[in-house]
């Protein structure tokens, strides 16, 4: 009889939110459709495509237009099928059988799960409750007494919205000599990203992604890293890790970087709006709402009922995310927003 490996045994398929919800504030994604312009132009690339014949398997001309878009070297960018696989491939590759890998908590919920898939053993810094800031000095001290080879986190978090300063972040990966992991998929909305300095590091690995400014469907992420990283990395992945359509969406799409950006301005002014309507919420309802400010496209909110009220806005076709005694809303258009907030004011009253 066979036996499933013990490690894989309690593991469980991502579970989204799922059902059919006219509101979705769950996932993060951007809140504006695709453009019909933008559609055709990637429509008539689609169209042209030798579907016979692999894709280039070195995304040349994606990564030259990533690169374009954020300031980076294109020989430094690896593209993959959405970042997690990235994550996937970092997790699995860049540590001895045994050695640790070292997390934040709270953080994003894949890193924890590829760990356990290739059977890596973790050590997890908690963050301070209540600010849910990133203590570099706390987190440096914990990674090297832990004796962790990799350190992989969000900055921006994903689910706590906070970002950590520029300076923090350069003081964690040049005092550590492990792999440090930053994942930005939330940095379009905030400021400081370490991008650009992953070529002088041997011990950086940057990721971003498209999912949250735009473009989730087509599955897209990116690892910048330096030329030895980034030939690693490029070893690792499958050969033909992005398929050919990705490839030409990716292009068609990174051409409009003027469009992309305004997108970005977008989400952000609904983030924004969202947060301080949120907050003028908590101050009528002192002591059963907590809202933290966000550096991200989603507002992250503390409640004494947060089980009650994420089902309770379910049940009235609203999804937001549950996380323990927190609420992760994405910012969603200015009509998806007043529902939420009419719905939030009627559930706390
Ligand atoms: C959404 C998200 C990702 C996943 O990005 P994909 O490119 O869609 O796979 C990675 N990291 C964090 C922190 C995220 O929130």
């Amino acid at each position: 009889m066979y036996d499933l490996p013990k490690r894989l045994k309690g593991l469980e398929p991502y579970a989204p939110v799922m059902g059919e919800f006219p509101v979705r504030l769950d996932a993060n994604e951007s809140f504006l459709p695709t453009p019909d312009w933008l559609r055709e132009e990637i429509v008539q690339a689609v169209r042209g495509l030798p579907f016979h014949r692999y894709p280039d398997p070195l995304c040349t001309a994606l990564r030259e237009k990533f690169a374009a878009f954020f300031g980076a070297k294109p020989e430094l960018v690896t593209a993959g099928n959405g970042s997690d696989e990235l994550i996937g491939l970092i997790v699995n590759s860049f540590l001895e059988p045994g050695e640790t890998m070292a997390m934040v908590r709270p953080d994003f919920s894949m890193y924890s799960i590829y760990a356990k898939m290739a059977g890596v053993p973790t050590a997890v810094y908690e963050k301070a409750p209540g600010s849910l800031e990133l203590d570099a000095d706390g987190l440096i001290a914990f990674v090297k007494e832990n004796n962790a080879r990799l350190l992989m986190f969000s900055n921006p978090c994903n689910p706590t919205s906070q970002a950590a300063a520029m300076a923090d972040m350069i003081k964690i990966v040049e005092s550590l000599d492990c792999l440090v992991v930053a994942d930005e998929a939330y940095m379009d909305f905030s400021e400081g990203s370490i991008l650009e300095l992953a070529e002088k590091y041997d011990n950086l690995i940057v990721l971003k992604t498209c999912s949250k400014i735009g473009m989730a469907g087509i599955r897209l992420g990116f690892a910048v890293a330096n030329p030895t990283l980034t030939r690693v990395l490029q070893a690792v992945r499958s050969p033909y890790n992005v398929n050919s359509m990705t490839q030409a969406a990716g292009c068609v799409w990174f051409s409009h970087g003027e469009y992309i950006r305004e997108c970005v301005e977008q989400i952000k002014i609904s983030r924004d709006a969202l947060c301080g309507k949120l907050k003028t919420l908590a101050e009528q309802k002192k002591g059963i709402l907590q809202v933290l400010p966000s550096s991200a496209n989603f507002v992250f909110l503390r409640m004494a009922d947060a089980g009650g009220v994420f089902e309770a806005l379910g049940k009235r076709g609203v999804a937001v995310r549950l996380m323990g005694e927190y609420l992760r809303i994405t910012a969603g258009s200015e009509t998806e927003n007043q529902q939420l907030l009419t719905l939030l004011d009627e559930l706390l009253r």
